[in-house]
């Protein structure tokens, strides 16, 4: 067993640590938050140190890197900016991923220039608002035109994250109804934004405001055929396998969250005094950052494994899965913690605490509810399905 990163690694997260440091001072990330603006010349800069690239196989241009990497990077943007950590897991992480297993040779020579330059943006379109966690009940639907030269699109998505900011929506549709089970006749578009008859709505929620969630309605959308990516129909079974890698990158978010508020805790604790002391003094207080500690250690060694799972060809679902719970669990408690000691002032906007606080909650709902990680470990040890 080696817990060390390679020098490369260590490097890669060296360099994109010092960007963020550099570029993404608190006032800046202050102003994205409260603006929900896009920080389009910060993400060319990725684009520029090579990091949009990093899961592209190197013959599309991209540096072939691993899912430990990808961890190691998404874990360094999110210390600082989710407005750069977020996107960067849909774009890079999840379209990519998928256009690169999936893509005909025109979509991906067409396409993947564009995510290396910082000229595309991507969403991932499954939730609808009859329910999110029971996806399969999706409803949006997909048929073919008259002249078989579009689908022809009908339906809506909710919460999909940076849809108002996106060049392509990938969307679930319905392309067969008549189905033995749910999980046949899906498949996935790859939906240009501008096309007529789509209509964006922004909705306003508590954390993660730096990367805004939308309601996307789908009327009467006619999509050419070529968006279509795999196989028809089989995009549940082409699809889900590919994105494990999800939760595994949403979890190493978590971990930049929480080692953002642990770092602010503990040097808060070394400014405020209260009975003549500074507050680092106190032993309640220390017992809280030593839990917070053991907590963050605790978490990134499975979040680590299941990346170094996967980048050995060897991907587990249900490690996967219990990586993103612990480290969404880990968070929130982290950022209580943080708040906790840091008192009234740990409550205002004045400080950041706050906002990882509202940030990491997220994570209990998305991209798997709590409830529903630990009904997928549950059955992945033999039990029989709840529900
Ligand atoms: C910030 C954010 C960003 C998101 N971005 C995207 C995106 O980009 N694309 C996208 O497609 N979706 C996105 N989502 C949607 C997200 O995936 C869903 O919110 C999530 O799957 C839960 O669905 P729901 O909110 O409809 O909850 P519901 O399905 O209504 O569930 C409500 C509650 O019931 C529980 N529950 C439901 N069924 C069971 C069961 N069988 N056993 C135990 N408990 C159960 C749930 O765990 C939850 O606590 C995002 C959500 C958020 C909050």
């Amino acid at each position: 067993m080696d817990f060390d990163l390679s020098q490369e690694q260590t490097l890669l997260q060296d360099m994109v640590r010092r960007f963020v440091t550099e570029q993404c001072p608190r006032g800046f990330v202050r102003e994205l938050e409260k603006s929900g603006a896009f920080p389009q010349a910060m993400w060319k800069r990725l684009s520029e140190l090579g990091l949009l690239g990093l899961p592209i196989p190197e013959d599309h241009g991209g540096s072939a890197g691993s899912m430990l990497d990808m961890v190691i990077v998404i874990e360094e943007l999110a210390r600082a900016a989710l407005a750069l950590a977020i996107p960067f897991i849909n774009t890079v992480g999840l379209s990519s991923k998928v256009l690169c297993s999936l893509g005909s040779d025109k979509q991906k020579n067409e396409l993947l220039p564009r995510v290396l330059s910082g000229d595309m943006l991507t969403s991932f379109a499954w939730t609808e608002a009859s329910g999110g966690t029971d996806v399969l009940s999706m409803k949006t639907r997909a048929e073919k035109s008259i002249d078989g030269l579009h689908y022809r699109v009908n339906g809506s998505k909710m919460f999909i994250t940076q849809a108002h900011v996106a060049d392509y929506i990938y969307t679930m549709v319905r392309t067969d109804t008549k189905v033995a089970k749910k999980t046949e006749g899906l498949s996935c578009l790859m939906i240009p934004a501008d096309l007529q008859g789509i209509s964006i709505r922004t909705i306003e929620k508590t954390g993660q405001r730096s990367t805004g969630f939308c309601e996307v309605v789908f009327n009467d959308v006619e999509v050419p055929l070529e968006s279509l990516l795999g196989d028809e129909g089989q995009a549940w079974k082409q699809l889900v396998p590919l994105l494990n890698g999800e939760r595994t990158c949403f979890a190493a978010v978590c971990l930049g969250i929480a080692e953002a508020a642990f770092k602010d805790a503990v040097n808060y604790m070394e400014q405020r005094t209260a009975f003549g002391k500074t507050i680092n003094h106190f032993q309640a207080l220390q017992h809280y950052v030593a839990e917070m500690k053991i907590l963050i250690d605790g978490s990134r060694l499975l979040v680590y494994k299941a990346a170094w799972l996967e980048s050995q060809g060897k991907p587990d679902a249900l490690i996967v899965t219990e990586a993103f719970h612990s480290a969404a669990t880990m968070v929130s408690r982290v950022t209580d913690l943080g708040m906790q000691i840091m008192g009234a002032y740990g409550y205002t906007t004045e400080f950041d605490m706050e906002r990882y606080w509202r940030d990491g909650r997220v994570f209990r709902l998305s991209p798997i509810s709590s409830e529903m990680a630990k009904n997928f470990i549950a059955q992945s040890m033999g039990m029989p399905r709840s529900y």
